[in-house]
């Protein structure tokens, strides 16, 4: 199933035909990152033992984390079927539903669980944020375009929605051109009040939108200037290109860095003044989500991040990138499949980047 090229040699045949060698093996590979294997260790140790709720859960996270959120959720719902109290398995499967957009089973299955659970605050937490974000929902609608579903709350910003769905499918065009690749699944677009953009997101006040299974936007200003709002969808459907192809492993500087480079106008932008800066950051450092950092730290993350990937495109090709992403999808580790698509090992990459 999995043909990445970060997979392991084959182990000893005692490891293949023993099931929990196998869950240990897949555990330190989740522990390390190494989704694809911890997937195939899971997988190879579900067909030794396929009623183990432990077994289906450590395969729904290396699937989800991969990407992979059909297998992920029937490995959660198998979990839970085998171990209806399996408290992990339904906060992951609870999170699945809400990061594809399913708000109202999400919901359903964090209140199924609060039945259940001993740790009720988080829980209840989760929930109370979840129920005021589905009853904004209740109230929305939506117009609808090829490949986008626009959401809004008042009939005034219909032509606003109208406008956001138009530029999107030209944002679509134009990035999967560049790319080589046009999700087929319809894309969900939320517009909110800044209020209700950061009560949702609770991103800092820079945040011009968000990525996490549905684009969210937040109105204001946005309107009046066309070009920001081409900007700002055209990055947040790259990431929405980014998670299809390469899952929930791709460091935060390759996904930032490509969106910001597929922005229309990109190309002055690498040579902003705002760009100017005393030192570069190690690449390493950004490979978590910007979203914690400060403006100022921000805006030197995007450039340099920016200028990363822009280096990967000028040396490889964008098609080299794609293709990265998606080893990262097939189960690689990072590692691994930068140095096959991109022909230079990682460190020495960053090494040169900070220069
Ligand atoms: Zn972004």
């Amino acid at each position: 199933m999995l043909t990445c090229a970060g997979s392991p040699a084959a182990a000893g045949a005692g490891t293949e035909n023993n099931a929990s060698a196998l869950a240990r093996k897949g555990t330190t590979a989740i522990e390390q990152r190494r989704f694809g294997e911890a997937l195939d260790a899971f997988t190879k140790a579900l067909a030794l033992q396929p009623d183990d709720a432990t077994l289906c859960f450590g395969a729904g996270v290396a699937a989800f984390m991969l990407g992979q959120d059909e297998a992920a959720q029937t490995q959660f719902e198998r979990a839970l079927a085998l171990n209806p109290d399996y408290l992990e398995a339904a906060v992951w499967l609870g999170d699945l539903h809400y990061r594809a957009g399913r708000l109202s089973e999400a919901i359903a299955i964090y209140k199924m669980t609060l039945r259940r659970s001993a740790r009720r605050s988080d829980i209840e937490a989760q929930l109370a944020t979840w129920s005021k974000e589905q009853e904004l929902h209740d109230r929305l609608r939506d117009v609808r375009t090829e490949h986008f579903s626009t959401f809004f709350e008042s009939l005034s910003d219909e032509p606003l929605a109208r406008e956001v769905g138009e530029r999107l499918e030209k944002a679509y065009e134009r990035i999967g051109s560049a790319l080589g690749s046009y999700p087929s699944e319809r894309i969900t677009v939320v517009l909110y009040t800044r209020e209700q953009f950061s009560a949702i997101t609770r991103l800092a006040s820079w945040s011009a939108a968000a990525y996490d299974g549905r684009i969210r936007l937040p109105i204001a200003g946005t309107w009046q200037q066309p070009d920001e709002l081409d900007r700002i969808l055209s990055h947040e459907f790259v990431h929405a290109i980014v998670t299809r192809l390469g899952g929930r492993t791709v460091p935060a500087w390759l996904n930032e860095g490509l969106a910001t480079v597929l922005e229309p106008f990109s190309a002055e932008d690498a040579n902003a003044p705002r760009a100017r800066r005393r030192a570069r950051p190690e690449l390493s450092t950004l490979d978590q989500s910007f979203v914690d950092l400060s403006r100022r730290d921000a805006e030197i993350a995007y450039s340099s991040a920016a200028r990363a990937v822009q280096r990967l495109i000028d040396q490889r090709g964008v098609c080299a990138v794609v293709a990265l992403l998606q080893d990262l999808g097939h189960g690689a580790t990072f590692t691994s499949a930068f140095q096959h698509r991109i022909e230079i090992r990682y460190e020495d990459f960053a090494a040169l980047a900070r220069n």
